[in-house]
């Protein structure tokens, strides 16, 4: 198939580079093995508890709850922290829609905060001055001045591997009362100020989508250090039973339940965490060293307080002084058989998030123009990172 009837930023065929894929060389084959042998296919069996305690240790929090994907976690962890329907939450406009969907699942309303421009991640100040000035007490309610609806939980998310300035937005929270959900989906091993993500706010959601720093295929996680959270999150999703032999359901639950099967990969994957974290270090530092002279191109950036593990790898391409677009970067690396993406549009702009309140959200609409993410994947060969930074530096010759 020759690649031009491909999408642009679809996988590469035979011989390209795709933009991210799994890395399934460890225990993967053996635990699954294990559990068709045991019979422990479905939602109990020992692989559920033993990833669930993997995940809680290494993030370090008391309590996991195991889930089918990240966007389920997301949707309990807004109803464990109280949020109801029409209620606000304020996001990153800047993220993949998965969280921002979550908080329409409980029918509150996202309020869009812009990116800052350094590292791409909500910027704080932005959210800590619309709590300050757009928003008041009313009956001892925290309300926006603007829509009248209560504003009732933070939800940061730590795009691409890197973390949300977590300090000030903690502060804040605490100052306003609020609760505060880490979308952590992309970023399982990064450290603000030397903490991981996961435990900085009161309930954290990780993926294990198959693009993910680790995946099950499809699964997901909630972690907190509150147990009657944790609790409440296992009972809703697990069709919140109150009493398992009779049938009785106390409330309106969910089967949000991660299969033993699922949990066996998590586990296997796990025990390669630190050589993934390691391996995608490796390959930021050769792009941001490869890419550094190439004029246009920014490569993305790590904050002095944070330790990214770069689950995408992206750049900024400006136009102007590359001679093309990053769309245009895109559709020729394409050529080549290398697999680029842009970044999310962002919430505010879509289609589905119509009428949502928003910040101003200048920076993330122009990042989302020209951010271009780059083929990262874990088993990254070192001949195939050289064949991609030659290509950008080719491309950029040409232009
Ligand atoms: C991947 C992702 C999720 C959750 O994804 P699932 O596919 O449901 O596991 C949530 N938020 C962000 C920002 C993500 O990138």
């Amino acid at each position: 198939m020759p690649s031009s009837s491909r999408e642009p930023g679809a996988p590469a065929t035979a011989g390209g580079i795709p933009l991210c894929v799994p890395e399934l060389r460890g225990n993967e084959w053996a635990y699954v093995k294990q559990c068709l042998d045991t019979n422990f296919v479905s939602s109990v069996g020992p692989f559920v508890t033993r990833f669930e305690e993997a995940i809680a240790n290494y993030v370090g929090r008391a309590h996991a709850v195991a889930t089918v994907n990240g966007t389920a976690a997301l949707h309990v962890a807004l109803l464990v922290c109280g949020v109801e329907p029409d209620d606000e939450v304020l996001v990153s406009t800047l993220t993949f829609i998965a969280p921002v969907n979550a908080i329409r699942y409980v029918r509150a309303w996202p309020v869009f905060v812009d990116a800052e421009p350094q590292y791409w991640q909500m910027d704080v100040g932005k959210a800590v001055e619309f709590l300050e000035r757009g928003c008041d007490f009313r009956n001892g309610e925290l309300r926006n001045r603007a829509s009248g609806r209560r504003v009732r939980a933070l939800l940061p998310v730590h795009i691409l591997g890197h973390p949300v300035e977590m300090g000030p937005l903690l502060e804040a929270a605490r100052r306003f009362g609020l609760p505060v959900i880490e979308d952590a989906t992309e970023s399982l091993g990064a450290r603000y100020e030397g903490r991981t993500v996961g435990q900085l706010g009161d309930v954290a959601c990780f993926s294990f989508n198959g693009n993910k720093l680790i995946t099950t295929g499809a699964g997901g996680m909630l972690v907190t250090g509150d147990p009657g959270r944790a609790a409440r999150a296992k009972y809703l999703t697990t069709q919140a039973k109150d009493d398992p032999l009779e049938y009785v359901h106390g409330t309106v639950g969910f089967n949000y339940r991660l299969s033993n099967v699922q949990a066996a990969l998590g586990v296997a994957q796990m025990e390669s965490i630190d050589e993934f974290v390691a391996a995608k270090r490796r390959i930021a530092a050769e792009y941001s060293a490869g890419l550094d002279g190439v004029p246009g191109i920014a490569p993305m950036r790590q904050a002095p307080w944070a330790e990214s593990v770069f689950w995408l790898y992206s750049i900024l391409v400006d136009g102007s002084t590359f001679g093309m677009t990053s769309r245009a970067l895109l559709r020729n690396l394409d050529e080549l058989g290398i697999q680029t993406r842009p970044l999310w549009q962002p919430g505010h702009l879509s289609p589905a998030h119509r009428g949502a309140f928003a910040t101003d959200c200048s920076v993330a609409e122009r990042l989302n123009r020209d951010a271009l993410s780059l083929p990262c994947s874990v088993g990254l060969a070192p001949d195939a990172q050289a064949r991609v930074i030659e290509a950008i530096a080719a491309v950029a010759a040409t232009a």
